[in-house]
């Protein structure tokens, strides 16, 4: 279980983060929504060792992550796929996933990789030719799969559905459902793409400022129609 409490951080006068608390539980979905500049970003960024909070906790099973710098984070079971689906074009689609395994200390075993192949099948078509010649979706699966090589028990996803098709958001949303189901995984789901985040998530919490305005669970959240309008734009 990841737990961030009353977390704050800013950029020199700019106060990005004010006592921001969140979970993320095994088998659950969080997704963290908001308007550009709400802090989403900079949330899990502050997470993951990138951005130094001012206050507040940040524990991974009861561990402080404060403490804990952002390389030494995937052994102890936290993933994360940042904003832009950057690969490594000039390597094969299979170099790039075994990346994935080398961030964790590890080793990328043959199970792993079968797993994530029985997961993203067009990776496994295409683990021998350069990442550089993927779709947007492809990318967005690579950089998924590459993060789960890790076998991480917390995965955090910035933005994964930004300029994709609405077909290839349910694919890979879809398939992050089940991989929450099957592997007990818990995600943090930062979108501006409130509508499919809430169509997969458990939870919504919605940032505004850096402060948490609503938290619901998902199904409450899309049922209100006043706070559907008045945060989520749909
Ligand atoms: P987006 O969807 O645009 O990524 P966001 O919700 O992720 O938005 P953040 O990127 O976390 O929001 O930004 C929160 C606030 O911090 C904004 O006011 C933003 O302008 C500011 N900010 C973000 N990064 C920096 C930075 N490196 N230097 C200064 N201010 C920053």
């Amino acid at each position: 279980m990841l737990t961030v409490e009353n977390l704050s951080a800013s950029y020199g006068a700019v106060r990005a983060l004010d006592s921001v608390s969140l979970t993320a539980a095994p088998g659950e979905i969080t997704a963290v929504l908001g308007a550009n500049g709400a802090g989403k970003t900079t949330l899990l960024r502050a997470v993951s060792g990138l951005v130094r909070p001012t206050d507040g906790s940040i524990s991974l099973a009861g561990r402080d992550l404060r403490r804990v710098s952002t390389e030494d984070l995937p052994a102890l079971g936290l993933a994360q796929v940042p904003e832009g689906r950057g690969v490594l074009a000039e390597l094969t689609v299979e170099e790039n996933l075994r990346l994935g395994a080398l961030g964790a200390g590890g080793r990328a075993t043959a199970s792993r990789l079968r797993r994530i192949y029985e997961l993203f099948p067009v990776l496994d078509e295409r683990k021998s030719g350069l990442a550089h010649v993927l779709s947007g979706g492809e990318r967005q699966m690579l950089v998924i799969g590459r993060a789960l090589l890790s076998r991480p028990k917390v995965l955090l996803l910035d933005e994964p559905s930004l300029g994709l098709a609405p077909r290839i958001v349910t694919q890979i949303f879809g398939l992050l459902r089940g991989l929450v189901r099957d592997e007990g995984l818990a995600v943090v789901l930062v979108e501006q793409n409130a509508h499919s985040a809430l169509s997969i998530a458990d939870h919504g919490v919605v940032l505004n400022l850096g402060e948490v305005v609503v938290r619901r669970d998902a199904a409450e959240l899309v049922a209100d129609d006043d706070l559907r309008h008045a945060y989520l734009g749909f």
